[in-house]
């Protein structure tokens, strides 16, 4: 990023800050929702921090008192609902603003933690699932790729991957992050994700993982709920939506690949619950983690909405296969999360301005 580009990325993070606070603080965000129309607010977390995934980096996690704190005054002001229920009502052209929490992998908090959480506010959420995990007891290769860096750190992981992989080009490019800076593992994991040949990485990560005396089967016992779990979620009325058999990059597989990715998915969760499963998330989430087969292929293996992770709220018109969500972390900011919710951001980028990404 260029000193330019780094001040208006600034410039636009402090604009932000600045109108969401006023918005809140205020209490004209509760005006705004009335006037803007109705809208479904998506926001997307994995885990409740917890025992089970302390080995999980901090964007992956949100405190239990916090999510707490977030529902409970959401609840307030707006409709707390799941995906699904709230993608159906949007077609009806809703009077009210809806608000629905979605998490995403299948981790095990999500029944420890989750779940009573939910209880306790007296509310609904969607848990896309991984179906690996759960029919086989397997992990997708960033698990195994964040216990071998954590076993190894960044100097030697990059030493032994460089002498397992046959992959000179991304050899070279994982060599350029190796000097353990703080920021390794993000631009490691990223090499890994985008410049490496999926099939290669994931037989080489394996070995890596196996070398550090990782065991798969262990490892996922730990992070993921099993099927008892999924269904305990099920029958308290949490929606369980699919988020791909192994959680790969979609858009670096062909549509068969995708139709085994996502079209399968649907089925083993439906094969496991007994029932239609009717919402999907694009792992990773970003524009470019999907493509236009992906899109098609979600569509034609029947899910009602496909959701991704660009910021913003979605409207009667938005489309079902690519709705947008909100993040959320161990730094989410109530008065951003209301600020988007209430339709404050939509109200700047109707006039052109966009703030909230
Ligand atoms: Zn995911």
């Amino acid at each position: 990023m260029g000193n330019l580009q780094r001040f208006k990325h600034r410039a636009k993070g402090f604009a932000r800050e600045v109108y969401a606070r006023a918005l809140f603080h205020s209490g004209l965000h509760r005006l705004v929702n009335r006037f803007m129309p109705a809208r479904l607010t998506i926001l997307a977390g994995h885990c409740v921090s917890g025992p089970s995934n302390s080995a999980l980096p901090k964007d992956m996690k949100i405190r239990a008192e916090d999510l707490e704190r977030i529902l409970s005054f959401l609840e307030l002001h707006f409709e707390l609902v799941t995906v699904g229920a709230g993608v159906r009502r949007l077609g009806s052209g809703p009077r009210r603003s809806m608000v629905a929490l979605s998490m995403d992998d299948g981790y095990k908090d999500n029944h420890t933690l989750l779940l009573p959480l939910l209880e306790r506010v007296g509310c609904r959420a969607t848990v896309y699932l991984e179906s690996a995990p759960l029919d086989e007891r397997s992990v997708n290769w960033t698990h195994k790729f964040f216990h071998a860096l954590d076993q190894l750190g960044p100097e030697r992981f990059v030493e032994r991957y460089c002498a397992l992989s046959r992959d000179a080009q991304a050899n070279a490019r994982l060599a350029e992050h190796r000097n353990g800076s703080a920021r390794a593992a993000y631009h490691l994991k990223r090499v890994l994700k985008y410049e490496v040949e999926p099939k290669e990485r994931t037989r080489v990560v394996d070995q890596l993982f196996k070398e550090c005396g990782g065991v798969e089967r262990a490892l996922c016992d730990t992070l993921y709920m099993n099927w008892e779990e999924a269904r305990a979620l099920d029958a308290a009325g949490v929606e369980l939506g699919a988020h791909t058999v192994h959680h790969e990059i979609l858009s670096r597989l062909d549509a068969d690949g995708c139709e085994r990715e996502i079209a399968g998915s649907k089925a083993a969760l439906e094969r496991g619950l007994g029932h239609p499963v009717e919402s999907f998330a694009y792992p990773f989430g970003r524009h470019w983690d999907y493509h236009e087969p992906a899109k098609a292929c979600a569509a034609a293996a029947g899910f009602a909405s496909a959701t991704n992770t660009h910021a913003g709220v979605n409207l009667p018109a938005t489309g079902r296969m690519e709705l947008r969500r909100i993040m959320i972390d161990e730094d989410a900011r109530l008065h951003l999360i209301v600020a988007e919710a209430c339709g404050g951001f939509e109200l700047l980028r109707r006039a052109g301005l966009d703030l909230s990404e």
